[in-house]
């Protein structure tokens, strides 16, 4: 069976089983990668055993287009604080795929409607005019699904208490969604509120953040540590870490109430011993491997990253959905490091 575009987004987020996924996923992936075969050179180079993931480095050194100049829309950059950025080019039907997938990832966790929003970050993180760093873009691309934007750091990062109150006063019993990256939640508003002794009682929260645990993970906080913070802060919050990379937009893995990250129906991780790169059993620890049906317009469907992960099982979290769960376990030793939301000193 082969589904086209508007098939694919009216899939369910979690609700296929593996096998039922993997059927639908694997026409459309051995499309993509013959597509990106023929049209992107760089690409093409890399695949004398054919189907071997691209590794997400090759994006930092090289423009990697399966378009012509004509069709780019638009070019998305990391936000790397050494080295050179990656960059992803965009065609028009790409990039609304990425906006379209990201929004039905959203609305399963968020709700059909769009929640009050309070940014756990500062305006200021949007005022970058060297490019887009990697906050400022998933700042925007959160702010679509809230309404009533609130920042709840000030242009120095400080805890802005006055914008906080009125926020949580206006929306008093009623869900908001809040954002953020985890080191700036952790540093400057779970650290900052503790410190002034203050708590805020919202009665219904659901909190998102992503950036990655690098640097907080050197400060010896846990998930664990984190959650309970900021339910001391926050009242009734539920705590959602998600994962994702520029290379693969719109797909990002969202953590369940049980701590696990879950694909989405349009894309699949495998977890893969370094040297083989033959998937690992259940349980073991390897490198993340990452395959999307939406990456048309340059050749990111079938990405090895830096990061490594354990997939903890398939179709049978406790949290209901189906297909592969797992968590991140830190990165590839002596890779270069990636930024995020770390860029903030
Ligand atoms: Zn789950």
């Amino acid at each position: 069976m082969h589904l086209s575009d508007e098939e694919l987004l009216e899939l369910s987020v979690y609700d296929l089983c593996q096998n039922e996924k993997w059927e639908l996923l694997t026409p459309l992936l051995d499309e993509l990668h013959h597509f990106h075969k023929v049209n992107c050179e760089k690409y093409s180079a890399t695949q004398q055993l054919g189907g071997t993931p691209l590794a997400v480095r090759a994006f930092k050194n090289q423009l990697l287009s399966s378009i012509d100049a004509d069709k780019v829309h638009r070019i998305l950059k990391s936000s790397g604080t050494t080295g050179t950025q990656s960059q992803i080019v965009l065609d028009s039907d790409t990039a609304r795929l990425q906006s379209k997938v990201l929004s039905k990832i959203m609305q399963h966790w968020l709700g059909p409607k769009r929640l009050p929003l309070l940014i756990l970050d500062s305006r200021k993180a949007l005022d970058v005019h060297s490019g887009m760093s990697a906050r400022a873009a998933g700042i925007q691309g959160m702010s679509f699904f809230g309404r009533d934007h609130h920042f709840a750091l000030d242009e120095n990062m400080d805890l802005d208490l006055a914008v906080i109150m009125s926020f949580a006063d206006k929306y008093a019993g009623q869900p908001v969604f809040m954002y953020g990256f985890t080191f700036i939640i952790w540093q400057r508003i779970v650290q900052q509120l503790r410190q002034l002794e203050k708590q805020v009682a919202f009665s219904d929260a659901f909190l998102l953040h992503g950036g990655g645990w690098k640097k907080i993970s050197e400060q010896a906080v846990d998930k664990k540590t984190f959650k309970q913070e900021l339910s001391a802060c926050f009242g009734n919050v539920t705590v959602h870490d998600y994962y994702g990379m520029v290379e693969q937009t719109g797909t990002i893995y969202v953590e369940c109430e049980h701590g696990m990250l879950h694909a989405p129906v349009w894309s699949d991780i495998n977890v893969v011993d370094p040297v083989t790169l033959r998937p690992l059993p259940a349980q073991t620890t390897g490198v993340v491997q990452l395959q999307s049906v939406i990456a048309r317009s340059y050749p990111g469907h079938n990405l090895l990253t830096e990061d490594l992960a354990i997939i903890h099982g398939i179709d049978d979290c406790a949290c209901g959905r189906k297909g592969k769960y797992f968590t991140i376990q830190g990165r590839v030793a002596q890779s270069e490091v990636r930024g995020c939301s770390d860029t903030f000193k």
